[in-house]
């Protein structure tokens, strides 16, 4: 069979960043993928929704790895490549050349997902699975347990992201979960709980991670010419972030009704 040339394979690159501490573990390379389909109220990259964007760069596999060996030197034992978006899977074929390219020299690679392109067929998940085999850790963020909910914040039904969230558990997976806790839109109680609850049922999660709301990417919708949905809106308080961790914990909703109802 004709081996498969990845180095050569393009994506449509929007960015990168050279010393990422947020995105996995250790310091980190982060390659944010251009074009996303969700549409997150609190998102901070909106100039990286359009799939086709001039200011975008078409780059090869060997090239984005290439400038991310550059600092290899950083990255320690436990660091090494993101991939992020914008919506990275959307370029799937590019991602496993990448990561494929990455292992071959050792290094850690972890995939950054909003998974709305996950699909639960067998077609898909032969390419998926391809992903998954150079991929160590996946970092998946859940907007919300609640389907309207979830369809009111990102414009999408949070369907195909819990499946995905399934598939992950089923082949062990690392995964860190995360949840934007914006006030007023992600930080109901009943919906807290019940991610939790979900998260609770899955057995390869490492980390469960709360991320408060900042609105540093408001400026952004603005140069876009894009009304901010959350004008006015801060990041959550200390005592919301501790409130969400341990709604998140809880066992159930109504366990948690009783104890703070002292039943
Ligand atoms: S999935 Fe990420 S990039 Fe896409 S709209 Fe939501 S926050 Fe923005």
């Amino acid at each position: 069979m004709e081996a498969i040339d990845y180095k050569n394979v393009t994506g449509l690159v929007h960015s990168t960043e050279s010393f990422g501490a947020v995105d996995g573990p250790g310091i980190r390379f982060v390659v944010f993928m251009q074009g996303c389909h969700m549409r997150c109220q609190y998102c901070h990259n909106p100039d990286t929704w359009d799939l086709v964007n001039p200011a975008a760069t078409e780059r090869t596999a060997e090239d984005v790895l290439n400038e991310a060996i550059r600092y290899k030197g950083f990255w320690g034992k436990e660091g090494g490549i993101t991939v992020s978006g914008g919506e990275a899977t959307i370029q799937i074929d590019f991602l496993i050349a990448l990561f494929s390219l990455a292992k071959e020299k050792g290094i850690h690679t972890t995939l950054d997902t909003c998974a709305l392109t996950f699909r639960n067929t067998p077609k898909y998940l032969e390419k998926y699975a391809k992903l998954m085999e150079v991929t160590d850790l996946v970092l998946l963020d859940i907007k919300e347990m609640n389907p309207d909910q979830h369809r009111f914040v990102t414009g999408h039904s949070n369907k195909t992201i819990l499946e995905c969230a399934r598939y992950l558990s089923d082949i062990g997976k690392p995964v860190w979960i995360r949840h934007v806790l914006v006030p007023n839109l992600t930080d109901r109680d009943e919906d807290l709980i019940e991610l939790g609850k979900f998260v609770k049922t899955l057995d390869n999660v490492e980390r469960f991670e709360v991320l408060p709301y900042h609105n540093l990417g408001e400026f952004k919708w603005r140069e876009l010419g894009r009304p901010y949905p959350l004008e006015g809106t801060k990041p959550p308080t200390r005592a919301r972030v501790e409130n969400a961790k341990e709604l998140m914990d809880t066992e159930s909703y109504q366990e948690y009704l009783n104890r703070v109802r002292g039943n």
